[in-house]
C-alpha cells in the first residue's frame, strides 16, 4: 500500500477521498460534523488553550452529563419555544433531553453538590458538546463544543469585567479578529416596560408584513426574540426600533456603568450594541457577544464566538438561594475555524523521538522507556502496528523525528541502546541509564502549551 504523504505540517495527508460509498453506507446525520485528525489538532490545541486560561482566571473543572431533565430548560424560552431540544426516552417518569447548553447542568451540580456553602463566588469552567435542533447553516450544527466560564455567587459588576477579560485575552492570544458588543437588559421591571414600547413599534404600519416569517411568529409573544433575529429583512428594521437603555432604572444604569469602566480601565474596547438581547430569557443586566470581523473589519452577529451575560435569578429558578451569577460560552467549533490560519502548532520537528524496537524482549523494554519518556515531557512515539525495522524507521522519517532509538537483542543483554540523529544519521550507543540525560541536551521538551 502507498504511504500517505507528509503535508507541510508534518501531519498525515487526511485528504477528501472522492466518494466512494456503496449504497449501503450509514452517512452522518444532518448538522453533524466529524472533526478529522488533520483537524482535531487545531481543536485540542484550542480547548487545551480554553482549559490553561481558565486555570490560569482560577476557574476549576466541572464535567457534567450531557443528558439532564428537560425541566432545566423550562426558564431558557428559546430552548422551549424552538422545539430545538433533543428528547430522549429515559427511566418511567423521566423526562430526558441532550443538553442544549452547558450553563444549566453546571448550576443543578453547583445546587445538588451544596457549592453554596463553599466560599463564594464559585469560579467553574467546562468544555463539552451541546445539542441543538437547529435550522441548518454554514457554521451552525445541531451538536457543536463550548467552553464555559461561569461565576457563581457574585452580583458585583467585577464579575462581567473578568469574564470578558479572560474571552478577550482567549482570543487576543489566538489571534482572532473580533469585537465585543455589549448592553445592558436591566430587570424584569425595566423589560416589561420595554416590550411594551416594542410592541408599540412594531404594531405601526407596514413593520409587521417586514419582518421573516418567524419573526411574525414572535409578534406579540416574545418580543425580545424579534431583536436576535439575523435575518437582513429583521436587522433592517432594528435600527429604527427604540432602545432598552431608555428603560434601566438607575440601579441598573450604575450597574452597567461600572462594567464599561472596567472594560475601559483594562483596555478592553468595546461597541455598546443597544438592541443586543440574546435569545435566552434568563439574563439580565449585562449581556456581551464576541463577533468575528471580516477582512473588511465588519463585524457580523451570525457566526457569533462568544456570548453571555448575568443570570442572577436563574439558580433560584432551578431550585437552589438567590445566587447572582454571571457566565460566558464560546464555540470551538467556530474559533477553529476562524483561528486555524494563523495558529501555530508545535514544530515536531525538532521534538519528536521514535522510539523503535525489535523482539518481545525489546518491546517490553521500549514500553518501560516510552512511559518514562512520556512522563519527563518528550513527545515521544512508537509505531505499535508493526515489528519490522524498516517500516518504523520510515514511520521516524515520515513524523519528522529528530531521534530515533532503536532497541534490539543486543542492546537489551547490554543494557545499551541505539541513539541515531536523524539529520545526519550518525549512530552511537548510549547506556540504557543515560538515555534521559542524553535527550535532555539533545531535543527539546513539550512544555505543555502546544499552541503558538
Ligand atoms: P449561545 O449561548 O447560543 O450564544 O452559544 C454560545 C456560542 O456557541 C456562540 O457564540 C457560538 O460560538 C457557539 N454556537 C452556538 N450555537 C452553535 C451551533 N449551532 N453550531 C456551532 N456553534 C454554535
Amino acid at each position: 500500500m502507498p504511504r500517505p504523504k507528509a503535508n507541510a505540517k508534518n501531519m498525515p495527508a487526511f485528504k477528501k477521498a472522492p466518494e466512494r460509498r456503496s449504497a449501503k453506507a450509514v452517512p452522518r446525520l444532518l448538522g453533524m460534523k466529524d472533526i478529522v485528525p488533520s483537524e482535531y489538532r487545531y481543536f485540542s490545541a484550542v480547548s487545551n488553550k480554553a482549559a490553561s486560561l481558565a486555570e490560569l482566571y482560577s476557574f476549576n473543572a466541572i464535567k457534567t452529563p450531557a443528558i439532564e431533565s428537560a425541566d432545566l430548560y423550562k426558564k431558557s424560552t428559546r430552548h422551549n419555544n424552538d422545539k430545538e431540544l433533543y428528547s430522549l426516552d429515559c427511566e418511567k417518569g423521566e423526562n430526558g433531553v441532550l443538553r442544549p447548553e452547558l450553563t444549566q447542568g453546571i448550576l443543578r451540580a453547583y445546587i445538588e453538590n451544596n457549592f453554596s456553602e463553599l466560599p463564594q463566588p464559585v469560579r467553574l469552567y467546562s468544555i463539552g458538546s451541546v445539542f441543538r435542533k437547529e435550522k441548518m447553516q454554514t457554521g451552525r450544527y445541531r451538536e457543536s463544543n463550548q467552553f464555559n466560564l461561569e461565576v457563581i455567587g457574585e452580583d458585583k459588576p467585577m464579575a462581567e469585567a473578568l469574564l470578558i477579560a479572560a474571552a478577550y485575552n482567549f482570543f487576543q492570544d489566538l489571534q482572532a479578529n473580533f469585537q465585543i458588543q455589549i448592553n445592558s437588559l436591566g430587570k424584569a421591571d425595566c423589560r416589561k416596560e420595554y416590550i411594551g414600547k416594542l410592541n408599540s413599534f412594531y404594531k405601526e404600519r407596514g413593520r409587521r408584513s417586514k419582518l421573516c416569517n418567524n419573526c411574525k411568529k414572535y409578534l406579540g409573544k416574545n418580543m425580545m426574540a424579534l431583536l436576535d433575529c439575523k435575518e437582513d429583512a429583521c436587522q433592517h428594521l432594528l435600527h429604527e426600533a427604540p432602545q432598552i437603555a431608555d428603560c434601566l432604572s438607575d440601579e441598573s444604569r450604575n450597574h452597567f456603568a461600572k462594567v464599561l469602566e472596567y472594560l475601559d480601565e483594562l483596555g478592553i474596547p468595546y461597541n455598546f450594541n443597544p438592541y443586543l438581547v440574546r435569545g435566552l430569557s434568563y439574563y439580565n443586566d449585562t449581556v456581551f457577544e464576541f463577533w468575528p470581523l471580516n477582512d473588511e473589519g465588519v463585524a457580523s452577529s451570525k457566526l457569533a464566538l462568544a456570548g453571555g451575560g448575568r443570570y442572577d435569578n436563574l439558580v433560584e429558578s432551578l431550585g437552589g438561594r438567590p445566587t447572582p451569577s454571571v457566565g460566558l460560552a464560546i464555540g470551538l467549533e467556530r474559533v477553529v475555524a476562524k483561528v486555524k490560519d494563523r495558529l501555530t502548532l508545535p514544530n515536531f520537528k525538532e521534538e519528536v523521538i521514535f522510539l523503535a524496537q525489535l523482539g518481545d524482549q525489546a518491546k517490553i523494554k521500549s514500553l518501560i522507556l516510552f512511559e518514562e519518556l512520556r512522563r519527563a515531557g518528550f513527545n515521544v512515539r512508537q509505531s505499535f502496528s508493526t515489528d519490522s525495522l524498516k517500516n518504523q524507521m520510515e514511520e521516524a522519517t515520515r513524523l519528522n523525528a529528530k531521534v530515533s532509538l532503536i532497541l534490539g537483542k543486543k542492546e537489551v543483554m547490554d543494557e545499551t541502546i541505539m541513539l541515531r540523529d536523524m539529520e545526519s544519521g550518525v549512530q552511537e550507543t548510549v547506556a540504557f541509564k543515560k538515555i534521559k540525560d542524553k535527550l535532555e541536551k539533545k531535543v527539546n521538551r513539550k512544555e505543555g502549551v502546544i499552541y503558538g
